[in-house]
């Protein structure tokens, strides 16, 4: 049947296919009743024809379904293809971003381990690293992300994972996924990126050398807030095998549902990335000229310090940005959150929606002043998670914030 065998028809192309076709058919098995969308299987578990069929699924001779925590075929669907979109070998699904980087961490790590992790990572995975597998005696070491030689100093004996998010958030700062990658490898560790702020339509990291993606796929993936999930992408020993095995036994795993949720917003991910690109570069070139505005952190300004990495690195330079006024005061930055009508006022980014934020007082606001200061992360701060909206509105919506600081 059209568009079933995808691997013969890139073989009979000789080459592979395009990201574009990849995101609206890979990973697919039509069934009997020859639907063109993909179905959900909410089903618990599967039935055998045997008694001999059941015995050889358990011994793992027959490798068909079992039971949905192990595997299930809409979760299959999404896992294989992401998978494509990545170029990675094995993907899992997870029930949340943070159960990925858990599974992770439970899959690969020990007792006695290390972590060297870049400093300004999403605010649970620190809590994750610092309060639960720091009980389990895997200590972390943070570092800048952009400084290549405090990578290599925090580096132990015991070190097994480097850890970073690139672009970081809020301040989209950028590290450079081949150097690092070369750096782990040197001391036989492993470098995990956590890609959810570009998504495969952006950024590669496995083609860039790094050994394990994670994503959450409730940010761009889903792009349009309707559900949680993640995923983690690399070497069928490593997540196929070593991730996987902590899923199916402790079942963190992605629901039918979901999956179908993330399917479906895999199909128009490139296209809305560009969208959330060009809407976010436009606003960045807006607020830089901007006399209320002091400085506007955003890689695709030529004055960015990562502006030729990410534009090596990356096929765009993302959808996040932030920006810090002239006035300074904590007051100053919530009038413009304040004075906002079409922005949503809330901490999560990859939506359709364009959200605004003052991390000082929200997703930095339990991180003590002087080390909030040390990162950058001012009173005058604000984060936007460009959306899809028309930009002279996203524009107008914020002028009226900010044109009361000049
Ligand atoms: C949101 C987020 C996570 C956690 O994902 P959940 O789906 O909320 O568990 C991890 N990393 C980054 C960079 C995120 O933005």
């Amino acid at each position: 049947m059209n568009g079933d065998d995808l691997l013969a028809l890139q073989a009979e192309l000789g080459g592979e296919l395009g990201f574009d076709t990849l995101a609206v058919r890979a990973g697919y098995q039509r069934t009997n009743e020859a639907e063109h969308n993909e179905a959900i299987f909410p089903t618990s578990s599967y039935v055998y024809q045997s008694a001999a069929q059941a015995a050889a699924r358990f011994s793992g001779d027959d490798p068909g379904n079992i039971y949905s925590r192990f595997t299930n075929p809409t979760v299959r669907t999404f896992e294989e293809r992401l998978a494509a979109l990545e170029g990675a070998e094995s993907c899992v699904a997870t029930a949340s971003g943070m159960a990925a980087i858990m599974s992770t961490c439970l899959g690969l790590l020990k007792t006695g381990d290390h972590i060297v992790s870049s400093r300004a990572i999403f605010g649970s995975t620190v809590v994750l690293f610092n309060n639960f597998m720091a009980r389990f005696g895997v200590d972390t070491t943070y570092v800048d992300l952009t400084d290549l030689s405090a990578w290599e100093a925090a580096i132990q004996d015991n070190t097994r994972i480097l850890f970073l998010e690139t672009p970081s958030n809020p301040l989209v700062e950028i590290a450079d996924i081949a150097q690092l990658a070369e750096l782990a490898h040197q001391h036989d560790c492993l470098l995990v990126v956590d890609n959810c702020l570009c998504t495969p339509a952006l950024q590669k990291p496995l083609a860039l050398g790094a050994d394990v993606v994670i994503h959450s796929a409730t940010k761009y993936i889903d792009g349009q807030g309707r559900g949680i999930g993640g995923a983690v992408l690399g070497s069928k020993t490593l997540v196929g095998e070593e991730v996987y095995s902590v899923l199916r036994t402790t079942g963190p795993t992605m629901s039918p549902f979901n999956a179908w949720i993330f399917l479906k917003g895999l199909e128009t991910l490139n296209l809305r990335m560009q969208a959330h690109c060009r809407n976010a570069r436009e606003l960045a070139l807006w607020l830089s000229e901007h006399p209320a505005v002091a400085k506007v952190h955003y890689p695709g300004l030529k004055d960015h310090p990562g502006y030729e990495l990410a534009a090596r690195q990356q096929s765009d330079f993302g959808g996040l940005l932030s920006f810090e006024l002239h006035n300074s005061s904590r007051e100053a930055a919530w009038q413009v959150v304040d004075s906002t009508r079409l922005l949503s006022i809330t901490a999560n980014l990859g939506d359709v929606k364009s959200t605004i934020t003052h991390p000082a007082t929200t997703t930095h606001g339990r991180v003590p002043e002087e080390d909030r200061l040390k990162a950058g992360i001012t009173d005058g701060l604000l984060r936007i998670a460009v959306g899809l909206e028309t930009l002279d509105d996203i524009i107008n919506d914020l002028q009226r914030g900010l044109s009361r600081l000049v």
